[in-house]
């Protein structure tokens, strides 16, 4: 039996503080509490990262990428530094942060 309340919302269990130390492993950019993801708030990023037992997961290869033109889910692949949309063939021009190292 289950004691989370029914109005589970991921602001509740990631805080203000952590929010603000967070940011996009792919671009650093600030990351936005969206249902029960947090997602990034650069548009032409748009990752989503997933929350699992309260903690952020920030796995960039578990990360949700859905596409901005067609909102069909894509996969990061990590080979290429350009993204494009299997669905609709919109290409992506994001870039890696600059202090990622390699
Ligand atoms: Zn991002
Ligand atoms: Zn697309």
């Amino acid at each position: 039996m289950t004691t989370r309340p029914a109005g589970h919302n991921i602001t509740r269990v990631i805080s203000k503080e952590l929010l603000d130390i967070l940011a996009c492993p792919l671009c650093k950019s600030d990351l936005k509490p969206e249902g029960e993801k947090l997602l990034c708030t650069n548009a032409a990023c748009g990752c989503r990262y997933g929350v699992q037992d309260d903690i952020p997961n920030m796995l960039i290869d578990e990360a949700e990428r859905p596409c901005p033109k067609c909102g069909k889910q894509r996969k990061w692949e990590p080979e290429t530094d350009s993204v494009s949309c299997p669905a609709c063939g919109e290409r992506f021009a994001w870039q890696r942060g600059k202090a990622a190292k390699a």
